[in-house]
């Protein structure tokens, strides 16, 4: 997500030029196509309506409007001021009436309620529903998007090294209209950031530049998840060395830490006036100790510690809490036992939404029907999104899914939508002479755009991802569903 204002203009240019762009806003159930009529986008934003058959969760209403990030940790309860500001906006509010918590966030458009915006119009309706959502009476709806493995090969590393350092920026151009109409995006970075005196490694002890950081950024990331197998790959040093870096970028992070206290923190963010806390744990480290000296060092999957950290969460006045879990076995497409029964587990205790990494390929998505006080509700488990950026070029790991969470909050309680998925693919080409790597967004039909000429190999995999893809996961009956509409501009 960023600020919204950086977006309409961009878009609003892009769509009255007739470029190419992607939609998928509106909500789940109401995407709608777009299409240039005589040089206006074309597009109408949706309210949509709760299904009252659907469970709640019932929680104490906060308000609404914008993103602001705060921690439920010491520093708040001892009412110790701790601004987190990322430097992109003025908005401050009071997302709660715990004495002490103190939050600076960023103004935010929540697009998700406005629909496509493509036009001064659109933002004038924009800022009436955001007035409405303030008094209650429409839902408020956000859309929380999640990517797969940042897996920084060197490939992947030296196709951008310029005298200038590493520019990472356009290899993710094409995806970044989905995280920028995003209302907040969480991301997993499967490398360290250690600094360039650790030297500069991929498999199978991982570290990139930390201009990375930046690319992430500028791509429209808003939380990074540090807790994975490659955790320690350059030691304590590197892990805390990562942490400064993605701080000097500005990009919060969850999983590992520098100190007690940082563990401690919960990490809690209000989109749009619904506060959702964002939890991170790894199964593994690949065998590395945990230091003993920082026994904070890094979140280990534990059930009890994962519940027990939502419990802090909820009592904090998290309304959504979305566990990022690290898990599972390599290269399998299904889940495995434990992760089924820990998913299980989790969602029955109070988790919302579990998004899995570390298979390197698509893990099914399944909803469970969860009691909570006496009410029936949908929770969802992404057993894993796939690779979002890497050089395994085999078939379903060169591949992943960018996850789209839907959460409505009307009359004050919140509730999972559904979730919807874009299918993306790695590509791996020439470029006036370079080798240069393009995260694409996968169409139901034809091929995306993209500046890097496409091989008879890339025409034939990326309708195949499409196929592969949306017949492992869609399932609309269970609100799981594909998002097909990206629309060529010639
Ligand atoms: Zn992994």
């Amino acid at each position: 997500m960023k600020l919204w204002m950086k977006i309409v203009l961009p878009l609003a240019v892009a769509v009255f030029a007739g470029s190419a762009f992607i939609v998928f806003l509106s909500g789940s159930g109401s995407r709608q196509a777009a299409a240039s009529e005589g040089g206006r986008a074309h597009v109408s934003a949706t309210t949509g309506a709760t299904t009252a058959e659907e469970g709640v969760l019932s929680v104490p209403e906060g308000s609404a409007g914008g993103v602001a990030v705060d921690s439920a940790g010491p520093e708040a309860a001892s009412g110790v001021v701790r601004l987190s500001g990322t430097g992109e906006g003025a908005a401050n509010e009071n997302v709660g009436s715990r004495p002490g918590a103190n939050e600076t966030g960023r103004s935010d458009g929540s697009l998700a309620n406005a629909g496509l915006v493509g036009s001064s119009e659109l933002q004038v309706e924009h800022l009436l529903r955001e007035k409405r959502d303030l008094l209650g009476v429409d839902p408020v709806r956000i859309t929380i998007a999640a990517t797969g493995d940042f897996l920084m090969h060197m490939p992947v590393v030296d196709s951008v090294k310029t005298s200038q350092g590493h520019l990472f920026d356009l290899i993710f151009e094409s995806v970044a209209p989905i995280f920028e109409q995003a209302d907040y995006t969480v991301a997993n970075l499967e490398t360290k950031l250690a600094g360039s005196e650790f030297g500069y490694r991929g498999f199978p002890l991982f570290n990139s530049p930390s201009s990375l950081a930046g690319s992430m950024v500028r791509l429209g990331v808003d939380l990074a998840a540090t807790a994975n197998n490659h955790t320690l790959d350059m030691g304590w040093k590197g892990l805390s060395n990562t942490l400064d870096a993605l701080d000097e970028a500005g990009l919060p992070h969850i999983g590992t830490h520098r100190s007690a206290e940082e563990q401690e923190r919960v990490h809690v963010v209000s989109i749009s006036g619904v506060r959702v806390a964002f939890l991170n744990y790894t199964s593994s480290t690949n065998g590395m100790p945990i230091p003993s000296d920082h026994p904070y060092a890094v979140n280990m999957m534990e059930t009890e510690a994962v519940l027990g950290e939502t419990a802090r969460a909820r009592s904090a006045g998290a309304e959504l809490v979305v566990a990022v879990v690290h898990w599972g076995e390599e290269y399998e497409r299904e889940a495995n036992e434990a992760q089924r029964t820990l998913a299980d587990r989790l969602l029955r205790g109070g988790v919302d939404v579990i998004i899995g990494h570390h298979p390197h390929v698509v893990q099914p998505i399944r909803r469970l029907t969860v009691e909570r006080e006496g009410q029936d509700f949908r929770a969802y488990v992404a057993y894993s999104l796939g690779n979002f950026v890497s050089n395994q070029r085999w078939r379903y790991a060169d591949s992943g899914i960018i996850l789209l969470v839907d959460v409505v909050k009307k009359n004050g309680k919140v509730r999972v939508e559904g979730v919807r998925y874009v299918p993306i693919y790695v590509q791996k080409g020439f470029k006036d002479g370079s080798m240069s790597f393009r995260v694409l967004p996968v169409p139901a039909q034809g091929l995306p755009e993209s500046d890097v000429p496409f091989t008879g190999e890339h025409k034939a995999r990326v309708p195949e991802v499409w196929e592969e893809l949306f017949s492992h996961l869609d399932n609309p009956e269970k609100g799981i569903t594909a998002v097909p509409s990206v629309l060529q501009g010639n």
